[in-house]
């Protein structure tokens, strides 16, 4: 299946200049979704995952059916504030100023395999920042993957040494 095309883009959103990777239209697609879902679990089948570990807020669409079909926990990653339990944070830079990212700090045991999975991988940014926070509560990353990856933004550089995989590639 092409699931490329289920992908819609939308030019200059939300600012002039960024194109927009809309997964909303590959989501209503049923028979779509669960084969990108199939596809990004694929190269963890077979191997012990404890946690996936997804960023508010897309993070979450794909995380959580990843963890079901891998059979593992899930955490969310999420905005300073709204997470009721203790926290870990990490800072992360954005295009204006900067923001903050906090997980609980039982979420994660110390050896847990984690894989961490968000919608898309633009700059880096927010994924660095999460699995920063899985490293500070003593997780061991085994993987980071994304629906898409905007290649011509060099995110795996911010992510050297880790194990990443991206279905569909722009
Ligand atoms: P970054 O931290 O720069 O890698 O940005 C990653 C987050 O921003 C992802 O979780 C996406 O949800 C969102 N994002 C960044 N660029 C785009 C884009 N061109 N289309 C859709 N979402 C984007």
């Amino acid at each position: 299946m092409d699931l490329k095309s289920k992908i819609r883009v939308i030019e200059d959103f939300p600012h002039e200049g960024i194109s927009f990777k809309d997964i909303t239209t590959l989501m209503q697609d049923g028979v779509a979704f669960k084969e990108a879902i199939k596809q990004m679990a694929e190269p963890f089948k077979g191997q012990h995952v404890d946690v996936v570990v997804g960023p508010e807020a897309r993070g979450f669409l794909i995380g959580t059916p990843l963890a079901y079909e891998l059979t593992s926990g899930f955490a969310p990653v999420r905005k300073s504030g709204k997470l009721p339990y203790e926290v870990v944070e990490a800072n992360y830079e954005l295009e204006y100023g900067k923001d903050t990212l906090q997980i609980h700090k039982d979420a994660i045991r110390p050896g847990d395999k984690v894989i961490v999975a968000d919608d898309l991988l633009a700059t880096g940014g927010t994924v660095k920042s999460t699995v920063d926070l899985v490293e500070e509560l003593g997780g061991e990353v085994i993987g980071v993957t994304f629906l898409i990856e905007l290649t011509y933004l060099n995110g795996k550089d911010k992510l050297t040494g880790y194990d990443i995989n991206s279905l569909i590639k722009y």
